[in-house]
């Protein structure tokens, strides 16, 4: 039996899809990378911007013709848009066989079962819980893993559905959290990434003494070649967690700093309670502790109420700041967020000049921070074949930037050293030197 996922959005909803792989595999089913030859499809879906809800209502649209063609196939869909819009998904797709929200995952083999024994479609979404199951994932690399810490986000930014979506931040237990760390370690695991929306507000829940640096300690104790972690929240990311990253050679120098804007003044619409001059000595700090970080970010262009002064601050912030990679969006209201009641709307032409300008800028920056990278002799863990050229291996570097290489495929899972030879807009060109 053959099942096929495809996944929307974030990290976090790339491990629902690999949690939801388990409990498919539990079933019976192995997975395929063709819709035609699934008799289950699932979507996994992803509310954060409208334009990709929109997207994804032609992408569920598209399956009614598969289900037409073979009504016994079971269509499931997922995720946070499920959770945010079950009814609107059931009315506007009746042949969606499932609906499932974010806390239903682990059932997603009974609600299968129980489809192909009645004749109704069913929707399952608990609107509070915590299913999380850690060992209960089917990763698709065996080297790389991400390990949830945190769910859900008490922050409210006004342009966010998360909280809505996701519920408020519920911590793992650090006991949890560590076994499971353990266990990864134990299978081979080389790469982990400690998730949450906002991982920094990690333990503030748990009424103990553990909070977010603490645990990223105990975890790199377990010596696993990389840790990672995302996503912070400028406002809590603590002095003490930048010793932290300083002092344990495994925590990688790369942090995701969401900056959002440069100007205070949208700051404070955004509901982000932290201004430019606190994120920059966040900056400060990092830069200054910890030795060639990667630092990169997301921004938000054409909020309501930015005017061109504002641009031009968060154009400042990119300058100054020189991230080594940005992710750029253009503001688009989301349904239930603060931020769809406001007004003052950015028009869509001044949003597209200021994208392209924040675009061009960020690329011009990436490029001279990857030229930065020529001649250097990096670590690099290989993942797979180069989806641009199959004759070269993809690896990647401390800072996920992939670095392309000629090896024989025995390397893809092991960490090797590549020398930098070519850098590109966004990836590097490199030689195999060594393996470890
Ligand atoms: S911190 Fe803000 S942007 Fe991030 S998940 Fe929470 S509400 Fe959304």
């Amino acid at each position: 039996m053959k099942a096929f996922i495809r996944t929307f959005g974030c990290q976090m909803n790339e491990y629902d899809s690999e949690r939801i792989a388990y409990y498919l595999k539990n079933e019976g089913y192995s997975l395929s990378e063709s819709l035609d030859e699934a008799e289950v499809i699932i979507f996994n879906t992803c509310a954060v911007r409208q334009k990709a809800k929109n997207r994804l209502y032609g992408h569920i649209g598209s399956l009614k013709r598969l289900k037409q063609k073979d009504p016994g196939r079971i269509i499931c869909v997922g995720g946070c848009t499920a959770q945010n819009l079950k009814d609107t998904i059931q009315k506007d797709f009746p042949f969606v066989d499932i609906v499932f929200g974010t806390y239903n995952i682990s059932e997603i083999g009974q609600l299968i079962s129980k489809k192909k024994r009645v004749k109704q479609a069913i929707c399952s979404i608990k609107e509070q819980g915590f299913d999380y199951r850690l060992e209960q994932s089917e990763r698709p690399l065996p080297f790389k893993a991400y390990l949830p810490i945190i769910s859900g986000c008490n922050n409210f930014c006004s342009y966010c559905i998360v909280p809505f979506v996701r519920g408020r931040e519920r911590s793992l237990s650090a006991d949890d959290i560590i076994n499971e760390a353990c266990r990864l370690s134990r299978k081979g695991v080389l790469d982990i990434t400690l998730l949450g929306q906002n991982v920094n507000s990690y333990g503030n829940d748990l009424g103990s003494d553990i909070d977010f640096s603490s645990l990223l300690e105990r975890v790199s104790r377990i010596g696993i070649e990389r840790v990672r972690f995302m996503t912070s929240h400028p406002k809590d990311f603590s002095q003490r967690l930048v010793r932290v990253i300083r002092d344990n050679d495994n925590v990688v120098n790369h942090i995701h700093l969401p900056l959002q804007s440069g100007s205070d003044k949208v700051l404070e619409k955004m509901n982000r309670k932290y201004t430019l001059r606190h994120y920059l000595s966040v900056v400060d700090a990092i830069k200054s502790n910890i030795c060639n970080c990667s630092i990169t970010t997301d921004i938000i262009v054409g909020f309501p109420g930015e005017e061109e002064e504002d641009f031009e601050k968060t154009l400042d912030a990119v300058k100054k700041i020189r991230f080594s990679r940005a992710f750029t969006f253009i503001y688009s209201p989301r349904e239930g967020t603060a931020a769809a009641e406001m007004e003052e709307l950015v028009s869509p032409k001044l949003k597209k000049d200021w994208f392209g300008k924040l675009v061009s800028l960020q690329n011009r920056i990436t490029y001279e921070e990857n030229k930065k990278m020529e001649g250097k002799q990096l670590k690099a863990l290989v993942e797979c074949k180069s989806p641009k050229d199959d004759s070269l291996l993809q690896g990647r570097l401390y800072d996920n930037t992939i670095v392309l290489f000629a090896s024989p495929e025995a390397v893809i899972g092991k960490m090797v050293d590549v020398k930098v030879k070519k850098a590109k807009a966004f990836y590097l060109i490199g030689e195999l030197v060594g393996i470890h």
